[in-house]
């Protein structure tokens, strides 16, 4: 038996019985054999047989012999049981059928018979026994613990049970490599794979299923450990086949100048940061380096800096934003900061077509453009560089890593600066990319003063309409935000529309709205207005949310804080704080709003800090998503689950310690060892996308 029989198709672990249901199946578990095998419990149930009903058997599940006494047939309603009711000496049962018709009864349940039943036992309202949809128990009932797995309609335990156990028969005998190093087994105690998949399969003990158990310990780890196998393969092959051009030591003539021609000193923190970026500039290999900052902490013109290093080097350099709007942003500080340096700066968005685009395409090709400012849509182009040498890439967890990567199938390899102000833990970092350098500005800039934050109740909205009279009296601008409704651009869009009049009774043309119906060129044009002072308050919905400065505007008022996670309000509220002015943020809630929205609003207004809110976050949901990034981008594993917070901190250590192992393998390793673990867990490896970002 080989290991090739892991990857022969699911039908052959189906016994004829349930062939009917093999798309079913198929959807559910998978399609090989090994998807069989890999199909994790989430719970396990205790079988016991029982002469008598106690208290002690509630919530197991029972084998126990009963009297029918009489039946309940709920003839005119497809929703309610059939309710059988029984005796088991001086206590009644009741068992309720549900979806079942009352032919599937007959003969086992009538009157008078005395059947022999499994299935768990619960109480009632008013301390009745009952069972639901228990099954008649046949010679196969086993008693003690087995696992229950995830089900969906039309496929029972039993059908699971009996394909994992066949796709065991024909695997486990499968001559198979140990690839896990002698130290790790050593350490964590971990028995073999297949020794530990069969222990999985056949629980020994009530908590099994769960993480603490050593045997899905181990199939965890082997999930994590051929995942960073994968990554650290990529990094290896790609770093070694690509060297930028020999890299050039620069005067930093154009960093000097700009920043003796800044309206303000750098802090330290920019200046450290910045110093990090410009000595992997020098180094023969890409930089692939994360910036994390706080909102407002004042990573864009760390950016140019390096941008303007890689220039002097003689390098063209790309900046990524997630949005137009951010983009245009971008544009605009660049061509002010840089006008005067006779540096040429282009924009290059879905929304630059026809001539001005050929252009453009031209000018990157031929070297004229030496910063693009771009989105993504950069990527679904004939955009050919002379000679990229730097790609900044702004808010970088909404950038799928695919998207980076087609950048990086064009043949070049450019250093990669990736910005965020999110705090991604470390370990989070490892399993998306496997280990990058990061570097943190950990200070704001002197003299910005803390963002006075005020959660108050929707009915005192009135009181606002005086405060932001003296805020636009003093020059200073207003945003003011409105829930985006999920699925619903429509209410959404109603909701801006309702504001917006609302306000313009008292505020009349000095304010506009801002919503994600718009094209892009009609927010363009609101925004621009707003950022230079034609109206001072602007409505919008969450589309602001993101990186957007104005400096001038220092109140931001949050509609419906209660319905917005801790990262979003942080992020929104980042908005202002953005100058030396005193910022305010106003939080509107609806006063019957739950106890865990009202501590995300109390957190809001006790600390500015991103790292704290970052970790009050985590607890807050438990561990569950990751403050800030979008779980959907991230992949599923099979043996644990992500969002389980008392497995949060096993699988970090894991992560940790594969890291480490598989550096080593990747660099000096031979590859044969692993080729079997990496067949098992990573199947496509040969086509996978992923990389080091
Ligand atoms: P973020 O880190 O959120 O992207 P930005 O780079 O947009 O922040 O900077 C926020 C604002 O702070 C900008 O208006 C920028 O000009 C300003 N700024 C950046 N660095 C400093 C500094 N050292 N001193 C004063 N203002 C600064
Ligand atoms: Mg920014």
């Amino acid at each position: 038996m080989s290991i090739d029989s892991l990857h022969e198709d699911i039908s052959k672990c189906v016994e004829p019985f349930y062939k009917k249901r093999l798309s079913l199946i198929q959807n559910l578990i998978g399609n090989k054999v090994l998807d069989a095998l890999l199909y994790m419990p989430s719970s396990t149930i205790e079988t016991v047989s029982a002469s008598e009903l106690t208290p002690e058997l509630i919530e197991k599940n029972i084998i126990i012999t009963v009297k029918v006494e009489f039946i309940e047939y709920a003839y005119f309603s497809k929703t309610r049981p059939i309710t059988v009711t029984c005796t088991i000496g001086s206590n009644r049962i009741e068992l309720l059928f549900f979806n079942y018709k009352p032919c599937y009864l007959r003969g086992t349940f009538d009157v008078g018979k005395t059947p022999k039943i499994v299935g768990k036992l619960t109480v009632a309202s008013g301390g009745r026994y009952q069972i639901i949809n228990p099954k008649k128990a046949t010679f196969k009932t086993k008693v003690g613990i087995s696992n229950v797995y995830p089900l969906r309609t039309g496929i029972t335990q039993d059908a699971v049970n009996s394909i994992i156990h066949k796709a065991l028969d024909i695997t486990c005998g499968a001559e198979i490599h140990e690839w896990l190093p002698q130290k790790v087994l050593e350490r964590y105690k971990f028995y073999s794979f297949f020794g530990s998949l069969l222990a999985v399969h056949n629980p020994q003990t009530i908590d099994a299923s769960l993480l603490n158990n050593i045997y899905r310990q181990r199939l965890c780890f082997d999930e994590i450990f051929a995942e960073q196998l994968v990554i650290q393969i990529n990094k290896a092959q790609q770093l070694s086949n690509v060297f930028i051009n020999t890299p050039q030591k620069t005067n930093q003539e154009l960093v000097k100048e700009l920043v003796s021609n800044l309206p303000f000193e750098l802090t330290n923190a920019q200046l450290n940061t910045y110093h990090e970026i410009a000595t992997d500039m020098l180094k023969p290999t890409p930089m692939r380096r994360l910036l994390q900052g706080d909102v407002g902490s004042g990573k864009t013109i760390v950016a140019i800096l390096a941008m303007l290093n890689a220039i002097e080097m003689g390098y063209q350099c790309a900046i990524l934003a997630p949005t137009e709007i951010l983009a245009r942003q971008h544009l605009q500080t660049l061509q002010k900061y840089l006008e005067k340096m006779n540096i040429t700066v282009s924009i290059l968005t879905a929304n630059e077509k026809g001539k001005t685009r050929t252009q453009i395409l031209e000018y990157v090709a031929t070297g004229i453009t030496q910063i693009l400012v771009g989105t993504h849509a950069i990527f679904n182009d004939k955009l050919i560089f002379k000679n990229l040498g730097l790609v900044v890439v702004d808010e970088q967890h909404r950038f799928g890593v695919v998207q980076r990567l087609a950048l990086i199938r064009k043949g070049v390899h450019p250093h990669i600066l990736s910005m965020t102000a999110t705090p991604i833990p470390r370990t989070t970092i490892m399993s998306m990319y496997g280990d990058i350098d990061t570097s943190s500005i950990t200070q704001k800039p002197v003299g910005r003063k803390e963002i006075i934050t005020k959660a108050i109740t929707m009915e005192r909205i009135a009181i606002l309409v005086n405060a932001i009279h003296r805020i636009i009296e003093q020059g200073q601008k207003v945003y003011w935000i409105c829930p985006l409704i999920e699925d619903s651009e429509k209410l959404d869009y109603t909701c801006v529309i309702e504001r917006l009049e609302y306000l313009r009774k008292y505020f009349n043309d000095d304010v506009d709205m801002l919503h994600g119906r718009m094209d892009t060129a009609e927010k363009q044009g609101i925004f621009k207005k707003f950022s230079n002072g034609e109206i001072h308050i602007l409505v919008s919905t969450t589309v602001i949310e993101v990186g957007v400065d104005v400096p001038d505007a220092t109140v931001i008022i949050i509609e419906n804080a209660e319905k917005f996670g801790l990262a979003q309000l942080h992020q929104l509220r980042g908005r202002v704080g953005r100058s030396n002015l005193q910022s305010y943020c106003v939080l509107l809630y609806d006063k019957n709003c739950t106890g865990l929205a009202k501590r995300r609003l109390k957190i809001m207004t006790q600390t500015n800090d991103g790292f704290i809110i970052a970790e009050e976050d985590l607890k807050l949901r438990g561990g569950g998503e990751i403050y800030g990034i979008r779980q959907s981008g991230r992949k599923q594993y099979r043996t644990f689950n992500i969002t389980n917070a008392m497995e949060q901190e096993l699988v970090n250590e894991f992560i940790i310690t594969a890291n480490k192992i598989t550096k080593n393998i990747a660099q000096n390793g031979s590859m044969q060892l692993y080729n079997d673990c990496l067949k098992i867990f990573q199947p496509n490896f040969n086509c996978d996308v992923k990389s080091s970002f």
